[in-house]
């Protein structure tokens, strides 16, 4: 058994998980496009440009975007767990895999939908609050498609974090769930993509071991758009796994708390 040294590539660089980021953000902007394209500025006013949003949006956070955004998260959980076993046999380790866990994934991609109900939501909100200060001040078309695009924009950067955050997500917990599943595996590394950008806290949890059976272990993501990685640990832990600064801990729990209350493995 050995520990590998961690050369983590900078953020955005990985292609295959790049791709599969690209694909989940470019589900979640159809719909929201899908949104736009449906509101009708020949209405004599807000009310009428987007009558028919609420039923339409209904209809698309249904179960055929349930279907869509479950085919890229399994297949995120399928890399997530092979590149995880990949791990594993570089470390000398090879144990037999399980099946991926299906209903985690299930559980993880209706959060996901019902996220993505709250963007489409917010965004009908924002449209009937813009257009109707554009029809009463007697704006035309253009003004008025102007005021969608305006819109558009919000939602697509909210969709586009979202998708890429819960690429993340699916990719880390799948990497949880091959480390456990092996039963050698004794914790984690926090391993923090290193860039301008990274924040302080992933900063201060980078290079963080972790017990794996820890209640309160620390899995990326940590925020939003967040692209760090867990690495397995083999072995006696040294002295000062889990521990970090409580305001890391604070921030931590904050985000998953309030702003991504995601299923998890256990
Ligand atoms: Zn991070």
């Amino acid at each position: 058994m050995k520990h590998l040294h961690i050369v983590m590539p900078a953020a955005g660089t990985n292609p295959r998980l790049n791709q599969h980021e690209f694909q989940m953000q470019y589900a979640y902007q159809q719909i929201l496009h899908k949104l736009a394209d449906a509101v009708d500025l020949q209405g004599a006013d807000a009310q009428q440009a987007i009558a028919g949003l609420s039923h339409y949006s209904k209809a698309l956070t249904g179960m055929s975007l349930f279907v869509l955004l479950n085919h890229y998260s399994t297949s995120t959980a399928a890399m997530g767990y092979g590149d995880a076993n990949d791990i594993l046999i570089e470390q000398g380790i090879n144990v037999a895999t399980q099946p991926i866990q299906q209903d985690l994934i299930n559980q993880i991609t209706s959060f996901a939908v019902g996220n993505l109900d709250y963007i489409t939501g917010d965004m009908q909100d924002r449209l009937a609050e813009s257009l109707q200060e554009g029809y009463a001040s007697g704006e035309g078309i253009p003004d008025l498609a102007d005021r969608v695009q305006d819109v558009l924009d919000i939602s697509d950067n909210k969709a586009t974090r979202d998708a890429r955050t819960l690429t993340n997500e699916i990719y880390n917990q799948a990497h949880m769930q091959r480390y456990r599943d092996s039963n050698v595996v004794t914790g984690v590394q926090y391993v923090c993509a290193q860039s301008e950008g990274t924040c302080d806290v992933c900063a201060a949890l980078g290079g963080t071991i972790w017990d794996i059976n820890d209640p309160n272990i620390v899995t990326p993501p940590t925020h939003y758009n967040c692209r760090c990685r867990l690495l397995s640990y083999l072995g006696a832990l040294p002295a000062n796994a889990g521990q970090v600064d409580s305001d890391v801990m604070d921030a931590y729990n904050d985000f998953r708390q309030n702003y991504w209350n995601v299923p998890a493995y256990s």
